[in-house]
């Protein structure tokens, strides 16, 4: 497939008048060819009246109908897998092996979504039944399940170009709930976005839909975003990127005359604690998984562990030798993009004069665009009293904390801001000698590791990938996995209906024979049959 440049305006082409950008490749600074055209206010308007306009039958779609898309989809990106994955290593500097496992993971992603609305019970229908003898007065017949909202704005990802980008898990979670998705494709993946954008576009074509299902537009700088985020007809975004992005576009869309809801994953430094019981029985074990997490993709995760908490006794020695050791092992990185290198070098640069922080070691690049892995230290005290010590380092770094009785453990733990996640190494003896640890975490984070690593995310039912604010803009849902869906949605009452208007998740007969609540209980079986019959 030739790659264009264009925008992707429902079935329509973008223009060629816009300002032009071209992606560069990480390893060397080399520019790509073609260039690609931003949108204009005005297309980034056509979009949205598109958008506006499918819904009204995308929306009533049934699930059947958002399963074969969605299923489609993932097989034409599978059929242009060999070209995603090279012009994403190109653009990306992700390995291969990386991409192959995000191309796949996509598509389970989306075939995950299509499951879900194939089987239905998702919309949480509820019917609480008629009762006309009802004294003093008669009771209706009310009903109410999930619809979705209209047009969705996503932003893609730059540290995942597929998983969460243009057929990432935004926009699978927002196309399953019914709702036309625009993509606002990350300018240092355009090619690869344009690519997944076309198996998008054919997929809407080929299923008979609306063409304001699905548009991608391209854009340097933020007009394009923030045109998207103040447009009438959109009814949320979906964002993961920088805290500074994020907050932006929240507060964008929180001054419009109808404010809208913006779902941003922003930054996580994913607290790990290591308790003494697991640092005197496998501390040097814990060092190597340590290394392999925070180095992971260049650090370049949202989960990556960056600030690592164990008391400061000779059980500790080793460890911190043992991850001191590991650093020359992968001793250079090329990350994603030239701002993103630029920040995580500026970072590293501020901790090394912080006078509270040592640095343990560091790996020295030898190419111009590469950075090098790095390990610091500080102690509990200033830790607490230097918040600026908590803040993400997006890159292969990461950082000790050494505390040195359980009190201070708590106190660090209380003093935790929000975080995707949050990591115990731990023996049952250690649980016992501190059993609030799990009830703080859990107040501060989406998902509690235990013995485990918080970096490989599961895409599955149960998986939560959001955490209290600031690691996300609205710590009530995930970004993964298929509870992702409910933020594209909202409760709709059904008063006095007649049965056959009624959606068939709704209807008497529940031919699609989803789980509904009826009368307050959970059943599958019609209205009028008894649980047992
Ligand atoms: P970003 O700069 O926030 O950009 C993400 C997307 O939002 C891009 O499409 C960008 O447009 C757009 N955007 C940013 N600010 C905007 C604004 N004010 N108005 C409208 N649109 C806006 O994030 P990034 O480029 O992915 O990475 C930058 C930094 O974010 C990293 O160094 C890292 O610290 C952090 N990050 C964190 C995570 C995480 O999950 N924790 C993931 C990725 C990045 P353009 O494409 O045109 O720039």
């Amino acid at each position: 497939m030739r790659i264009s440049g264009r925008s992707i305006i429902g079935f329509q082409e973008g223009g060629t008048t816009g300002e032009v950008f071209r992606a560069t490749r990480p390893w060397d600074g080399t520019q790509l060819l073609p260039d690609f055209v931003s949108a204009t206010f005005e297309e980034v308007t056509l979009a949205a009246r598109l958008a506006h306009e499918a819904f009204a039958t995308y929306g009533r779609c049934s699930g059947h109908d958002k399963g074969a898309l969605l299923r489609k989809i993932a097989a034409k990106i599978e059929s242009m897998a060999d070209q995603v994955i090279e012009r994403a290593e190109q653009e990306t500097a992700l390995p291969k092996v990386r991409l192959q496992g995000e191309t796949a993971r996509t598509c389970a992603q989306l075939r995950l979504f299509a499951q879900v609305v194939e089987e239905g019970s998702w919309t949480a229908a509820r019917i609480d039944t008629a009762d006309p003898e009802r004294k003093p007065i008669p009771k209706p017949d009310i009903r109410s399940m999930l619809r979705p909202i209209g047009p969705v704005v996503v932003f893609g990802a730059s540290n995942f170009p597929l998983a969460f980008s243009v057929a990432g898990g935004d926009t699978a979670s927002a196309l399953a709930a019914g709702n036309p998705v625009i993509v606002k494709a990350h300018h240092s993946h355009p090619g690869t976005s344009e690519i997944v954008g076309r198996a998008v576009q054919e997929s809407v074509r080929e299923c008979g839909l609306p063409e304001g299902v699905f548009s991608l537009l391209f854009g340097s700088g933020t007009q394009v975003g923030t045109a998207l985020a103040q447009n009438p007809l959109v009814k949320a975004v979906g964002f993961t990127g920088s805290r500074r992005g994020g907050r932006a576009l929240m507060y964008l869309a929180a001054a419009r005359p109808e404010p809208i809801q913006v779902f941003a994953e922003m930054s996580s430094t994913n607290p790990v604690f290591i308790l003494p019981g697991a640092m005197r029985e496998r501390g040097e074990q814990i060092a190597a998984g340590l290394h392999g997490s925070f180095t992971l993709g260049a650090g370049q995760f949202c989960t990556k562990p960056g600030m690592v908490f164990f008391g400061d006794n000779a059980d500790a020695v080793a460890f911190t030798e043992k991850l001191r050791q590991a650093l020359p092992s992968v001793p250079q990185f090329t990350m994603l993009n030239a701002g993103i290198t630029s920040s995580y070098r500026s970072v590293l640069a501020s901790r090394k004069k912080d006078p509270a922080v040592r640095l343990l070691a560091e790996t020295q690049p030898s190419a111009e665009f590469s950075v090098g892995a790095a390990l610091f230290e500080t102690d509990a005290t200033s830790f607490l009293a230097n918040p600026v010590l908590a803040d993400e380092m997006f890159g292969p770094a990461t950082q000790l904390v050494r505390y040195s009785n359980c009190a201070e453990l708590m106190e660090i733990a209380r003093s935790l801001e929000g975080h995707l996640t949050a990591t115990i190494h731990g023996t049952e003896q250690d649980l016992r000698e501190f059993p609030d640890l799990i009830a703080v975490l859990e107040n501060k984070v989406g998902r509690v590791v235990f013995n485990g690593f918080p970096t490989g995310v599961e895409v599955c039912h149960a998986m939560v990938h959001g955490g209290p604010v600031p690691s996300t803009s609205d710590g009530r849902s995930t970004s993964v996995g298929s509870q992702a869906i409910f933020r594209w949605v909202r409760p709709v009452c059904y008063q006095g209906f007649p049965d056959a208007v009624l959606s068939e998740e709704l209807r008497d007969t529940n031919p699609l024979a989803i789980w509904r609540m009826v009368d307050g209980e959970l059943t599958r079986q019609p209205i009028g049959v008894p649980s047992g019959g």
